[in-house]
C-alpha cells in the first residue's frame, strides 16, 4: 500500500535501520524503543491482521524470528525477550501493517510481562470448558486456509 509507512520501509522509499530482510520480510530496529535492540519484523505485503496473512507469510513471518531472536539478544547482550503483537486498532495498534515486536529483556531492567496489557480473573472451569468449547466452534466453521 502506497500510503503504509511499513510498506514503504520494506520497500527501501523511508529509511529504517534494516537488520535483515528476504523476499517476504523485513525486519528493522524499532525508532522508538522499549529496549535497546527493539526490532520489528514485518511482511513485505501489507496487511493488517495476523489473519489476513497468506500461509506463506506466516511461515516466513515466523521463520525469521526464529531466526533472529538469538542474534537481537546477544546483539545487545539481553538475557531474554519480549515478543509480542498488537493486532488491530482495539489492541493499540498504532500502524496498520502487522508486525512483530521482538523486545530483549534482562533482568531488573524494570520491564513487565505481556500479560500486563490486560488482565481478567481467575475463570470457574465451567465458564472455561464454555470458551474453549466458543473457540473449538468457530474453529470447525472457519476454513483452513
Ligand atoms: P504498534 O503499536 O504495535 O502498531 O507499534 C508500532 C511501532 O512502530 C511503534 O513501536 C513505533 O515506535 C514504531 N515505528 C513507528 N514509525 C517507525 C519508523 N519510521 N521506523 C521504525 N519504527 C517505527
Ligand atoms: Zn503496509
Amino acid at each position: 500500500m502506497s500510503n503504509c509507512l511499513f510498506c514503504r520501509i520494506a520497500a527501501g522509499k523511508v529509511p529504517a535501520y534494516k537488520v535483515y530482510e528476504n523476499d517476504r520480510v523485513s525486519a528493522f530496529l524499532d525508532i522508538n524503543p522499549f529496549a535497546v535492540g527493539h526490532v520489528l519484523i514485518i511482511p513485505r505485503t501489507h496487511v493488517s491482521r495476523i489473519e489476513d496473512l497468506s500461509v506463506l507469510d506466516a511461515e516466513a513471518l515466523f521463520k525469521a524470528l526464529h531466526r533472529l531472536v538469538k542474534p537481537i539478544r546477544m546483539g545487545v547482550g539481553a538475557d531474554t525477550a519480549l515478543i509480542g503483537v498488537n493486532d488491530g486498532p482495539g489492541s493499540s495498534q498504532e500502524v496498520p501493517h502487522v508486525h512483530i515486536h521482538v523486545i530483549p529483556r534482562s533482568p531488573g531492567d524494570g520491564g513487565s510481562i505481556i500479560q500486563s496489557a490486560i488482565h481478567v480473573r481467575k475463570l470457574h472451569s465451567e465458564k472455561m470448558n464454555v470458551i474453549a468449547d466458543k473457540i473449538r466452534r468457530e474453529l470447525s466453521l472457519s476454513v483452513n486456509p
